[in-house]
Order: structure tokens, then C-alpha cells, then sequence
């Protein structure tokens, strides 16, 4: 080290607290990176790497980006899961002498962005921190830094359920132990995990202590401090605005883990990873990014609690009913900006008075909406109504405060209204007189001297002067001005009187522009106090807009009022699938009833591929999500038991991206379904067992219904394209056979997409094949291959109860007749000859004994 300059040795003794990060050095109006840093920034920002002079033998690795372009570069890198450290200049490089100290004021990782793009609007970006306490239980914690949100849970000793946890919130960035196992860091990453941050500290500190008044437990609160010592450290500004952290327990949400919110599209579309197509795509008619945010969470987290979903659905048919009151509503929303991402710059110390405007409209749209909600008369609507706080107290300290249209720039003045201060008043007066005196001036002047050109003019340089042009200088009297400074082709000048007015008015601007700051900063305080407040009425927009969008869509999408059942029935007139329908064309869907009971707890599904069996089961479960979170549904009639977890496996595309085969997964979805449902579950099972051999793969799922059958007793829609299945209805009372029909129509398949009960008679693989336009003749010889194995006598491969084997005896006796077919082939000569004189006997011409007779002759032939 000794060998660098002062400036290099400066960087890494900075670099060295921040080994896991870029260091981000500022130098004048760029930031640098040096050694190793800059050779991977070039890379990955494909900027240029140059180098410099350190003081040792080599020159010195660097690269560096512009100060006002870096927002864009540090985006980069923290999408592709980096972190970034944020150093400053902490003196005016003017009055310094010698090098400048510089800090980290900021360290920028995944899971803590504030702004830029990677703030999605519409979206959480969540930090969550693992603890793993020694009875192997997990303790699990997040906070999304812009909002201040924080919660906190316990959960079994199975990864899983954290492996769900950080699914569910899409969890960037993990803090965990230093000693944090290996394998799960892997794991983490497999699941999109971008950053892996270590916190050893996880004691309670006095400055966050107050944010765990809630907690009632030791591990609950260490894990949250874990987090809590992260953010603090790494963030090092204020984190005011951080709420007190909450706790949940997962089983207070009906449970859809990973790979069914996936199969599912509940979020994201598993093609595109994006949200069009997905269902929260369908649903988001919020007007804020609050209530978006909050839409995608409830959408995460269905409710459990019929009291809690009966409350959602009141408010939703409410709104529904009132369709002018609603648009109004919506125009309202549309005019709140995103109070609770503003509430956390108004903490951090970044918002300026433009931000504070904008907070003051939106608050300013609160009565409106309350007045709309009271104007529905209804005592559910009233309570939300009754719920928002329109924060008078800051709507009008800012009405006062705060001009109308402010400029970004907090330091240039012009914030704060006139009659706010006093002193302010005053200062502006001055400034406001002097400046009249001046333009006075101009005027005297010109009919002192008749010099109509003369003119009053500042510069920075050398304030308030007159000007003259050359050609009118005559008309001066020698020393009637102080000459200050030539021009070519005029001269300026000064008066005492106008350098005391000059003075003036600059004293009055400087302390005004002083003055206008430091009351800014006051008032940002003051707002500050109010925190809590105002990320109340954010969390009660955000409601109330997630509402409002549930009316519209129900509207909309003629969605019905689902009731709630506790028999286990499942009753759907006409149920569409919302995206499906949505997509296509809403005179080609063809609407599909369902009827599920304890007395018909499996449907097999069998039909053509393509038919529409994946789009039914998955329009089941929709169906059901979008009840329990209280929304309503896509049929003319809904009934549903409150279902505690869904679980599905439909075939995916992208099921090798983890590494593991197809079939393996299959078989681990199972497992987790089949170790984890209840009777009060839903299970998806589409095309099962499909990904091994056939007699393997039929075998298993026939164990597999038989399992969930007899152990289980969860809803299970089952669809397969093995119809030797279908006879199970006959063992399996629950099990009842349904079918999508398909018409062959001159010679081709037309599907109807029409759910019948009784299973398929055929399947139509080769039709489907033949609609993907396969070759001709591949077509052909396939039908030949299946009319050959079509043929009678081809053994079945479901395994038969003792009582269906009686049954099917006749089927089996036929097996007898093929040995003697055969035989015929091996024929003598001498047995032809017996057989033929056989033939040639008239049974009615011939007594008893001559047959007797003739038979031992035949015998003897042979
Ligand atoms: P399967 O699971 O039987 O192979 P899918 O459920 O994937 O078939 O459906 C195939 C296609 O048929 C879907 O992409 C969809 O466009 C269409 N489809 C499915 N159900 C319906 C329906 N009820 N009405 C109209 N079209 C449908």
C-alpha cells in the first residue's frame, strides 16, 4: 500500500470494508473504479477500461462513469445482482487543502434500491433475512425498504416453506448468518435469489428497538434484528419511516407453493416469466401503485377466514352496484401518486418540494373519496370511509407553505409562499423594493441624461450597473458615473446609491434563499413526524383501490358473488377460465359447469389433447383463488368450500431449467401434494406418470388416485390420457368419470370443449397429430399401427380387483384360443387326412356304434 499515492491508498482503505461490492469512487464529476473492479465494470457495463498512474511500478486498472449518468450504470449492475457502494466527497475540494475526505454514503444492493427503474411501481422489492435457530426451525423476516413495510414469521424446519416465503415476495436479496448452509444458498439462487448478504449481528439495537414492541418472542425478534442490522448498516441514512414490524403466520393464508403459483399464472406467465397473460394481469384495474402493489399481495396470500372474505366481497358488491359513483371513485385514485414510497423519501431525506406537492394532492383527494364512499349509504362502505385520514394537518401546512410549482432544486429559493414567514416576507420585500428602485432608476436616468438606450442590467460578476453605448457617452458629464467596465461598443457603470441598493437586495435574496431552506427542511421534518399517518391512509387507499378493481372486473367480466359452503361442495354453473376467456373471443369460450362433492371427491378427466382439460382444471382452481380473496368469480352461479392449499402439477415447459428431469419433477410435486393435502384441498393432477414408460407411468397414477382416495379425501380433478383408467369408477365410489367431447367431422376433430360426465371412448392423439399437419404418410402407417393394436385380445394394463378379474373371464378365455390357431400351422400330412376324413362323416346317417368304430379307426391313423 505504501508505494500508492494519497489517493489510492485513500480508495482502498474505503474498498476494504466493501470487498462484495463495486466501490463507486468519486473523483470531480465522474465516479471510478480501480484494480479488479474496473476490469469487471468494463465488462459488464462495456465501458472502457483504461488506466493510470498509482505511484507503483503498473499502471492502475480503471474505468469510470459521469456523475449524472451513473443512476443508469448502477441499475445495471444491480439487476445483474451486484451491489454497489456509493463513495462521496465530503469536502469542497476549494477549501480544502491537501486530499478531500471521502465516505460510502450509500450502499445499493438488490434488495434495497429506493429509485430508479428497478423500483417497479407496481411491485414490492422485498429484503428478507433467514435466521436457523438450533431446534432447526426457521425464522424468516422482510421489509421492503421503499414502503417501510417489515414482517415477521416462524417456520418448520422444512426449507421449503422458506423456499415458498421467498417465491411468494419475489425476494432479490437473502441476509443470512456468515455460516448459513452452503446447500440452501444454492437453493435460494435456484429460485431467483439475485444477492446472498451476510449479517452476523443479530442483537437488539436501542435505535431499532422500538420496532419490535410487537414481538412477543425471542427468535421472532432476533431474526427481524438480523435484517434490521443489515439495513442500518448498509443503508446509513435515517430509516424513520420503517413501520413496527408485524407477524404472520403462513397458515393464515391458503398455501399455493411455488411450483402451483407458477403452473398457475398467478403472477407471471411461465412462458414469458412477464405479467400480461397472467391473472394478475386480468385483475389489475387499480388505478394507484399502492393498491397494484397490494393487488399482487393479496393475489399471493388468499384468505382463510370466511369473515375476512365475506368482508371483501360486501365492499365489492357495494361498488359493483354503483357504477357512477365508481368511475368517480376511480378518477379520484388516479390523482393519488405513491404516498407510501413518498412517505419513505420523506424519511431518507430525498423528497423536494415538488414531492411534497405531490404528496399534498393526493392527500387533498382523500375527502373526495370519503364523500363519494358516505354517499353509497352502506355501514361496510362507511367504515372504510371513516378509515381514511386526510391528514389535514399536513395537506394544510403545505397548502400554506409550499408555492404551487416549485422547482426540483431545494437550494434556488422560490419554495415557499409569500405570508408563510415573516421573515421571509421581509427579505423578499427588500429584494422585491430594491428591484422596483432599480427599474425606477432606468427610467430617471434616461430623462436625466436623454439617453434613451440607457439601461439597468446585473451580472454575477459585477452586479447592477448602467449601461451607456459609445455612441451616447457624450451625452454623460465627466463623473457623473463610475466607470466599471468597457465593453466594444458600450461602457457600464456605477453608482454609489445603486451599489447600496445592490447590496441590498443581494444581502435580502441570499438570506431569503438561506432562509427558504432551512424552512423547507423544517417542513420535511414536520411531515416526517407524521409517518405513521400518512402510511395509514396509504394502506387504506390501497384497499379501497384493490376493491374498487375487484367491482370493475366483476362488472366488467359478469362475474358472480361465490357462497361459501362447509359441506365440501363445489358447485359452478357455466365457470369460464378468466384469462382464457379474456383472450379469446367471448362467443368461442364455451362456459363449463362443475360439480364436486364428499360423494364425488375425483374426477377423471380424459379427452383429446387439446381439448380443454388443463383450461378446465385450471379454471377450477382460479376460480377458487380468486374467492378467497375476495373477488368474484367468472360463472353465473358459484358455491365453494374454503379450500386451506392448492396444489397442481401441469405439465410445464420449462420444467429442465432446475436441472431435473421432467418426470423427476412430476414425482416431487406429487409427493409434496400427496404428504401435505388435506380433505380441505384442491389437487390438480394433469397427465401424471406421463413422463415414463406407459405401463409405469399407468400404473402409478392409478396408485396415485387410489392414494388420494382412500387416505386423503382432498377435491382432485384428475386428467389423463390413459382411458384404460376410466374403469375405476367401479372400484373407487368418489371417483366419477368426466370427459371433454371432441365430434370427428369428415374425418377431422372438432373439440367442443364441452365437459360431459362418462369417460372418453377414444383418444384422438393421431387427429391431433393430424391437425399439426404431420406428414401424410406418418399419419397413415400410425392409424395402421393402432387399428393393429386395437385389435381384440390386446391386454389391458389396469391392475384389477379380485372381483373384476371373475368378471372379465370371458375376455380372458379367449387367450385359449390362439394355442390352437398355431397348432393348426403345425399339422402332419397324416393328421390332415384324420381331420379331412373327419369332415366328410354325416353324423345323421351313422348309429352310435359305428362312430364308436369309426373313431378308433381314426385313432389308430394317427
Ligand atoms: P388439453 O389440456 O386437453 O390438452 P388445453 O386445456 O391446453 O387442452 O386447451 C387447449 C386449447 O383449447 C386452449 O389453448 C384454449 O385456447 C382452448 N380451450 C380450452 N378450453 C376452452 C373452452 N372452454 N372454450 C374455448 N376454448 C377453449
Amino acid at each position: 500500500m505504501a508505494g500508492y499515492t494519497p489517493m489510492i491508498q485513500q480508495y482502498l482503505t474505503v474498498k476494504a470494508d466493501y470487498q462484495d461490492a463495486f466501490l463507486f469512487f468519486r473523483l470531480g464529476d465522474f465516479y471510478e473504479m480501480f484494480f479488479d473492479d474496473a476490469i469487471k465494470a468494463s465488462q459488464e457495463l462495456e465501458i472502457t477500461l483504461t488506466s493510470r498512474e498509482g505511484g507503483s511500478e503498473d499502471r492502475i486498472p480503471m474505468c469510470g462513469v459521469p456523475y449524472h449518468s451513473a443512476p443508469n450504470y448502477i441499475e445495471q449492475l444491480i439487476s445483474k445482482g451486484y451491489k454497489v457502494a456509493i463513495c462521496e466527497q465530503m469536502e469542497d475540494k476549494k477549501q480544502t487543502k491537501g486530499m478531500v475526505r471521502r465516505e460510502v454514503v450509500q450502499l445499493i444492493t438488490p434488495g434495497t434500491v429506493m429509485d430508479g427503474k428497478s423500483l417497479t411501481d407496481k411491485e414490492n422489492n422485498y429484503i428478507a433475512s433467514i435466521s436457523c435457530f438450533e431446534d432447526h426451525t426457521f425464522g424468516f423476516a422482510y421489509t421492503d425498504i421503499s414502503t417501510g413495510e417489515s414482517k415477521v414469521t416462524q417456520l418448520s424446519s422444512n426449507f421449503d416453506e422458506v423456499l415458498n416465503e421467498i417465491a411468494v415476495l419475489s425476494s432479490k436479496e437473502v441476509v443470512v448468518a456468515s455460516d448459513f448452509d452452503a446447500e440452501l444458498q444454492k437453493k435460494m439462487r435456484e429460485r431467483d435469489v439475485l444477492a446472498i448478504s451476510f449479517e452476523d449481528n443479530s442483537s437488539i439495537e436501542m435505535k431499532f428497538s422500538h420496532l419490535l414492541e410487537n414481538l412477543n418472542q425471542d427468535k421472532l425478534k432476533q431474526s427481524t434484528a438480523r435484517l434490521l442490522n443489515y439495513l442500518y448498516r448498509s443503508q446509513k441514512r435515517s430509516l424513520d419511516h420503517l413501520q413496527p414490524v408485524t407477524t404472520y403466520q403462513i397458515h393464515q393464508y391458503m398455501k399455493i407453493d411455488y411450483y402451483s403459483k407458477r403452473n398457475l399464472e398467478l403472477t407471471e406467465t411461465i412462458r414469458s416469466k412477464g405479467k400480461k397473460g397472467s391473472l394478475l394481469w386480468l385483475l389489475d384495474e387499480t388505478m394507484t401503485a399502492m393498491g397494484g402493489r397490494m393487488l399482487k399481495t393479496w393475489i399471493d396470500r388468499p384468505l382463510l377466514s370466511r369473515k375476512e372474505i365475506e368482508k371483501r366481497q360486501t365492499i365489492v358488491e357495494v361498488l359493483m352496484n354503483k357504477y357512477f359513483e365508481r368511475q368517480e371513485l376511480r378518477e379520484k385514485l388516479t390523482e393519488v401518486y405513491d404516498l407510501e414510497r413518498l412517505a419513505g423519501r420523506v424519511a431518507f431525506g430525498n423528497v423536494n418540494a415538488r414531492d411534497l406537492v405531490q404528496l399534498k394532492r393526493s392527500l387533498m383527494q382523500i375527502p373526495f373519496l370519503k364523500q363519494i364512499l358516505q354517499g353509497m349509504q352502506h355501514e361496510e362502505v362507511n367504515k372504510i370511509a371513516e378509515s381514511l385520514d386526510p391528514c389535514e394537518e399536513i395537506t394544510d401546512l403545505l397548502e400554506q407553505a409550499i408555492v404551487e410549482n416549485p422547482p426540483i432544486s431545494i437550494k434556488e429559493g422560490n419554495i415557499i409562499r409569500d405570508g408563510y414567514n415573516a421573515k421571509l416576507d421581509q427579505y423578499r420585500d427588500a429584494s422585491r423594493n430594491g428591484k422596483t428602485w432599480i427599474a425606477q432608476l432606468e427610467r430617471e436616468e434616461r430623462e436625466k441624461t436623454g439617453i434613451k438606450s440607457l439601461k439597468v442590467g446585473y451580472n454575477r460578476v459585477f452586479g447592477y450597473y448602467i449601461e451607456v453605448t459609445r455612441a451616447n457617452l457624450h451625452h454623460l458629464q465627466e463623473g457623473q458615473y463610475e466607470r466599471k467596465q468597457t465593453l466594444s461598443n458600450a461602457e457600464r457603470f456605477i453608482t454609489p446609491e445603486l451599489k447600496e441598493k445592490e447590496a441590498l437586495i443581494l444581502q435580502a435574496e441570499e438570506n431569503g434563499g438561506e432562509l427558504e431552506y432551512n424552512l423547507f427542511t423544517e417542513i420535511r421534518e414536520i411531515v416526517k413526524e407524521h409517518i405513521p399517518r400518512l402510511q395509514a391512509a396509504a394502506k387504506a387507499v390501497s384497499e379501497l383501490d384493490v376493491l374498487q378493481c375487484f367491482a370493475q372486473v366483476s362488472e366488467e367480466r359478469r362475474y358472480v358473488k361465490p357462497k361459501f359452503t362447509t359441506e365440501g361442495k363445489v358447485v359452478l354453473k357455466e365457470g369460464r377460465h378468466p384469462v382464457v376467456e379474456k383472450v379469446l373471443n367471448a362467443q368461442e369460450y364455451v362456459p363449463n359447469d362443475c360439480y364436486m362433492d364428499n360423494e364425488r371427491e375425483v374426477l377423471l378427466i380424459t379427452g383429446p389433447n387439446m381439448s380443454g382439460k388443463s383450461t378446465y382444471m385450471r379454471q377450477i382452481a382460479l376460480t377458487a383463488i380468486l374467492a378467497q380473496i375476495g373477488c368474484f368469480v367468472p360463472a353465473d352461479e358459484a358455491e365453494l368450500p374454503i379450500f386451506d392449499q392448492v396444489f397442481t402439477r401441469i405439465g410445464a415447459a420449462d420444467d429442465l431449467i432446475s436441472g431435473q428431469s421432467t418426470f423427476m419433477v412430476e414425482m416431487l410435486e406429487a409427493r409434496n401434494a400427496l404428504t401435505n393435502a388435506t380433505q380441505n384441498s384442491l389437487i390438480l393432477f394433469d397427465e401424471i406418470g406421463r413422463g415414463t414408460s406407459t405401463y409405469d407411468g399407468m400404473a402409478l397414477a392409478q396408485s396415485i388416485i387410489e392414494y388420494i382416495h382412500k387416505h386423503i379425501g382432498a377435491k382432485t380433478l384428475f386428467s389423463t390420457h390413459y382411458h384404460e383408467l376410466t374403469v375405476l369408477d367401479e372400484e373407487l365410489e368418489k371417483l366419477k368419470n368426466i370427459h371433454v367431447s371432441a365430434i370427428e367431422h369428415n374425418g377431422k376433430l372438432v373439440f367442443l370443449h364441452k365437459i360431459k360426465d362418462g369417460p372418453t371412448d377414444k383418444s384422438y392423439g393421431i387427429h391431433v397429430a393430424q391437425l399439426a399437419e404431420l406428414p401424410r404418410e406418418l399419419i397413415d402407417r400410425a392409424n395402421e399401427i393402432l387399428s393393429a393394436l386395437e385389435k381384440p385380445n390386446v391386454q389391458q394394463a389396469s391392475v384389477k380387483t379380485e372381483e373384476k378379474k371373475i368378471k372379465e373371464q370371458p375376455a380372458q378365455l379367449s387367450f385359449f384360443d390362439e394355442p390352437k390357431e398355431s397348432k393348426k400351422q403345425e399339422l402332419s400330412s397324416k393328421e390332415k387326412r384324420v381331420l379331412d376324413k373327419m369332415k366328410e362323416i354325416d353324423l345323421l346317417d351313422i348309429t352310435p356304434l359305428q362312430a364308436i368304430n369309426l373313431l378308433y379307426e381314426l385313432q389308430k391313423k394317427l
